[in-house]
């Protein structure tokens, strides 16, 4: 057994470094580590001292972008620019929760006569994150900076596809100055290190962002240390567009929201939802864009880079030829530049009109460059449509019409709706997250801070 991983290049299918195989035994040292700054150093750091070494590693973040921005690039064979607004998003976590580490604090209830009683917001002791390949750099930033915010130390498990910017991050964090433990990483495979830090007893909170199958199992482990999770999964999300809407302000929306990484993204527009009478219209300016599409290696910055791995090739293509084999009508495909190497996991983008909203392209997540076009005749049919997933995690609204919006925005399930814009520029400060079976609790924003921190009511009778 090998005691190292290899990073392979997804723009080449070459290993270009390699990474720690780490088992159980490394899990529970990083757990010690950081129950040990739990208890130490780090539990004494006042909230505003906490504050300030964020915003040191938010600083340090944007001074080493470039190379970052390149290794993320590599890593996960990201578009350059891509690559690069995951570094800013991932710095602005760090200054966002940096700002708001001592603006958090409990309340003073009324109660009865001779009492008076408060709140504390404590954190939970040492939280566990469990980080997919896709956006290492964001979701550790909107995770582990929210953990640590409010006082949590940090074990984390990137994914084994992409971990070199999470070491990368690992040892600006020291650099910032933050004490051993608090921002421990353990790289390996999910089922031994991942699993290994799912189940640890001196894990007080686990946050997981990944597939659905494995945080079924993540959630189960949680439940035998009877410890909270917050589980971000996957989507398969509706864009709506009414036949009133700005065709001109939603078109380069709806198709970066299905492009973006590949289409490897949880909030990945994959479903458009077209009211008929503009369908022709909608879809043959969609397509227009889509033939123009090119795929090509992440470091030249092309509309989109490769996939991250052979597997999730095969996945993506297997699911494209089943949605050929239902018969839906490809209307356009982009198309792999020649200067790709053949060893590199692409797949050109790939766009499906006339889609039957029950079939396999519209109800699963495909995670992959294959945007769904699905006609719908009025809002009724809009609604069940959207709904009818079983996921819940984005929806985005098309239309001038401002009662319409706003009725489809209560109606649909989803953690985040937009109206008239999709992924609003990234949103740190607004709660993410999903309903049915996109998970459950919120990462980003203020609400993350509640989830990684625990209320303790003080009451006192004084007469
Ligand atoms: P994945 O579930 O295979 O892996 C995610 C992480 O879990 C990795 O670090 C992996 O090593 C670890 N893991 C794997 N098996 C494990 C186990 N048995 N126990 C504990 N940990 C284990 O997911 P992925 O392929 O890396 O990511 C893609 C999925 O993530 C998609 O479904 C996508 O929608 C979802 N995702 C969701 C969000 C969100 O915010 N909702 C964001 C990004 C990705």
């Amino acid at each position: 057994m090998s005691d190292t991983i290899p990073c392979i290049d997804p723009s080449t299918g070459e290993a270009f470094d390699s990474i720690p195989r780490g088992t159980a035994a490394d899990i529970g040292a990083a757990v010690d580590a950081a129950r040990a700054a739990f208890d130490g150093e780090w539990g004494k750091r006042t909230a505003a001292e906490r504050g300030r070494l964020m915003h040191r590693l938010s600083t340090l973040i944007l001074e080493h972008a470039d190379a970052l921005a390149v290794l993320e690039s590599r890593d996960v064979g990201k578009p350059l620019a891509q690559a690069r607004a995951d570094v800013t998003a991932c710095a602005r976590y760090f200054e966002f929760y940096g700002g708001a580490a001592d603006k958090v604090h409990g309340d003073t209830i009324p109660y009865l006569d001779g009492y008076t009683v408060m709140t504390l917001r404590e954190p939970h002791g040492v939280t566990g994150h469990i980080i997919p390949w896709n956006y290492p750099m964001q979701i550790i930033g909107r995770s582990v900076g929210a953990a640590l915010a409010m006082g949590n130390a940090c074990v984390i498990k990137p994914g084994e596809d992409a971990s070199l910017t999470t070491m990368y991050l690992g040892r600006l964090a020291a650099e910032a100055g933050f004490p051993d433990g608090t921002f421990a990483i353990v790289t390996g495979y999910g089922e031994e290190a991942g699993a290994a830090l799912a189940a640890h007893p001196g894990i007080n909170h686990i946050s997981f962002t990944g597939s659905q199958e494995v945080g079924v199992l993540v959630q189960q482990a949680a439940a035998r240390n009877i410890v909270p999770v917050t589980l971000e999964l996957g989507g398969k999300s509706p864009q709506v567009v009414f036949a009133d809407a700005d065709l001109d302000d939603a078109l380069p929306f709806l198709v970066r929201a299905a492009i973006q990484n590949a289409g490897q993204t949880c909030s990945a527009g994959s479903r458009v939802l077209i009211e008929r009478p503009i369908y022709e219209t909608v879809a043959a300016r969609i397509a227009e864009r889509f033939a123009t599409l090119t795929a090509g290696p992440a470091l030249e910055d092309h509309d989109l880079g490769p996939l991250i791995n052979a597997a999730q090739r095969e996945r993506v293509a297997g699911m494209v030829d089943v949605a050929r084999s239902n018969g839906f009508h490809v209307l356009a495909a982009g198309r792999i530049v020649p200067s790709a190497p053949t060893g590199g996991f692409y797949v050109p983008p790939v766009l499906f009109g006339g889609v039957d909203p029950d079939a396999p392209l519209a109800q699963q997540e495909v995670f992959g460059p294959a945007l769904a076009l699905i006609p719908f005749d009025g809002e009724e049919e809009a609604v069940r449509i959207a709904n009818g997933t079983p996921f819940g995690l984005v929806a985005g609204v098309w239309t001038r019409d401002g009662g319409r919006a706003l009725r489809m925005a209560r109606r649909l399930q989803a953690g985040q709706v937009f109206i008239n814009n999709y992924g609003a520029g990234g949103g740190v400060e607004l709660p993410f997250g999903g309903v049915k079976k996109s998970g459950f609790n919120r990462e980003k924003g203020f609400e993350a801070l509640y989830g990684f921190s625990t209320v303790k009511t003080i009451a006192i009778r004084h007469g």
